[in-house]
C-alpha cells in the first residue's frame, strides 16, 4: 500500500515530535543524542535550503506572470482591492482577539518585570522608533533588482516584479516572448517543488525532532499562562475564525481546506518561516485547491510578505502582557496605538523565524513599554513561532481562495 504524500508528512511530523520527546529522557551528552541532533539539524537545514533555493525564482516569475495575466483579463482592480481588504480585515480581527483575550485572562497577573531582571540585562537590540521604522521600510521597497534577488529581499523583489508585470502588459503584444519565459519559469519551478516535496517527510520530521529535543521544558513553567493563551488564541483564529470566513465567503468547507492545506501548514509549523514555506503554499493553492496561478501568484507572495495574522495576534497580546508585567494600565487610546503599530509591525516583519520579535520592539516603544522585556519572551519564541507561522501561511491560502471566488463572481455578474 502506498501512502499519499499528505499522510506521509503527517506521520513524519508525529514521529519527529515523539522522537524529540523521547530524547529528553536520555543523558544530553551521550553519543546517541549528539549524533541524532547532528543528523536532524543537517537534514532539516538541507530541506529548508532546498525550499529557499527555488523560492526566489518562483516568487519573481509568479508575480510577473500573475500581474500580466490579470491585467489581460482586466481583473486587476478587483483582485488588488479584495486582497488588501481581506488581509487588513483578518489582521485586525487577529489583533482584537489578541488584545481581548489578554485583557480577560491577565497572564501577567502575579508576575513582575523585576523577576526577569537577569534576562533583561543581556538584552541588546537595535531600537527603532515608529517613524524610523517606517522610513527604513519604505527605503527597502525599491532597489536594484539583481541585488534584491541575490540577497533574497522579498519586499524589493515583489515591488520590482509588480512593476515589471505591469510594464509587460502595458506594452500589449510587444513582449510576449519575455512573458512566455516567465510563465515557463514558473511551471518549471513548480516541477522542482514537486521533487523537493518528496523529501518533505524527512525534512519535517528532522526539524520537529530538533525543536522538541532542544526545548528547555522547565523554562516554560513561569510563562505557561501566557504561552497557553497565545497558542490557544492563535489556534482559535486559525481553526475557527479563518475557516468560518472561508465558509461564509466561498462556501468551501473547513475540512476540505485543512486536508488540501496540510502540507503547507506542517511545513510552516516545522520551518517557522513563511518565506521558506512559500513554494509549498503555491503548490497547495494551485495544485490541491485549484486556485488559478495568476491569482495565487499574486496573493501568496504578497501575503507571505505583508499578511501575518499569527504575528499580529502575538505582538498585540505580548505588548499587553509586558504592560501587565510592568504594572502599567494601558488606556484605550494607547491600546489603539498598539493596534496600529502592531499592524505595521506585522506587515513589516519578514517571513523568517522570530522576525516578529524584532519588529515588536517598535510596538512596545510606541506606548513607552520597556523594549528589554523582549528578552523574557525570546527563549520561548521558537515554540510560539511554530503555530503563528502556520496561521500566517493559512491566511495567505484562504486569501487566495476568497479572492478567486469574489473576483470570479464579480466578473460573471
Ligand atoms: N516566523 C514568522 C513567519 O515567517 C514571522 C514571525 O516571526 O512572526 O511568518
Amino acid at each position: 500500500m502506498k501512502l499519499s504524500l499528505n499522510l506521509q508528512i503527517l506521520i513524519a511530523a508525529l514521529l519527529g515530535v515523539a522522537g524529540g520527546w523521547a530524547v529528553h529522557g536520555w543523558p544530553a551528552d551521550s553519543a546517541a543524542v549528539q549524533w541524532s541532533l547532528y543528523s536532524a539539524n543537517l537534514i532539516g537545514t538541507l530541506f529548508i535550503d532546498l525550499l529557499k533555493m527555488v523560492m526566489i525564482p518562483l516568487v519573481f516569475c509568479a508575480i510577473v506572470t500573475g500581474i500580466a495575466n490579470l491585467r489581460q483579463h482586466s481583473q486587476m482592480n478587483a483582485v488588488w482591492k479584495t486582497t488588501l481588504l481581506f488581509f487588513a480585515t483578518t489582521t485586525i480581527i487577529a489583533i482584537v482577539i489578541g488584545l481581548g483575550a489578554t485583557h480577560i485572562v491577565q497572564p501577567g497577573a502575579g508576575l513582575h518585570l523585576d523577576m526577569f531582571a537577569d534576562a533583561m540585562q543581556q538584552f541588546e537590540s537595535k531600537q527603532l522608533t515608529l517613524p524610523e521604522f517606517f522610513t527604513q521600510f519604505l527605503h527597502s521597497i525599491f532597489m536594484n533588482p539583481f541585488k534584491a534577488l541575490a540577497d533574497g529581499n522579498i519586499i524589493a523583489i515583489v515591488a520590482f516584479a509588480l512593476v515589471l508585470g505591469i510594464a509587460l502588459v502595458m506594452a500589449a503584444d510587444r513582449y510576449t516572448q519575455l512573458l512566455g519565459l516567465f510563465e515557463e519559469g514558473m511551471t518549471v519551478c513548480m516541477q522542482i517543488i514537486n521533487w523537493i516535496m518528496r523529501l518533505a517527510p524527512f525534512g519535517i520530521a528532522a526539524l520537529l525532532f530538533k525543536l522538541v529535543a532542544t526545548q528547555d521544558v522547565g523554562l516554560f513553567a513561569t510563562l505557561s499562562k501566557f504561552i497557553l493563551l497565545v497558542m490557544g488564541t492563535t489556534l482559535l483564529h486559525g481553526l475557527v475564525v479563518l475557516p468560518a470566513l472561508l465558509y461564509l465567503l466561498t462556501g468551501k468547507r473547513p475540512l476540505w481546506f485543512l486536508r488540501n492545506a496540510r502540507e503547507a501548514l506542517l511545513t510552516a509549523f516545522a520551518t517557522s518561516s513563511s518565506n521558506a514555506t512559500m513554494p509549498v503554499t503555491m503548490r497547495c493553492t494551485t495544485q490541491n485547491m485549484q486556485v488559478k496561478p495568476e491569482i495565487a501568484g499574486f496573493v501568496v507572495p504578497l501575503g507571505a510578505t505583508v499578511n501575518m495574522d499569527g504575528t499580529a495576534l502575538y505582538e498585540a497580546s505580548a505588548a499587553l502582557f509586558v504592560a501587565q508585567l510592568a504594572g502599567i494600565d494601558l488606556s484605550l487610546g494607547q491600546q489603539l496605538v498598539v493596534c496600529f503599530t502592531t499592524m505595521i509591525a506585522a506587515m513589516g516583519a519578514p517571513g523568517i523565524p522570530s522576525a516578529g520579535m524584532v519588529t515588536m520592539v517598535m510596538v512596545l516603544q510606541s506606548v513607552g513599554l520597556p523594549a528589554e522585556a523582549i528578552a523574557i519572551l525570546l527563549p520561548v519564541d521558537r515554540l510560539l513561532d511554530t503555530v503563528r507561522t502556520a496561521v500566517n501561511v493559512e491566511g495567505d491560502m484562504i486569501g487566495s481562495l476568497v479572492v478567486q471566488h469574489v473576483t470570479a463572481s464579480n466578473s460573471s455578474s
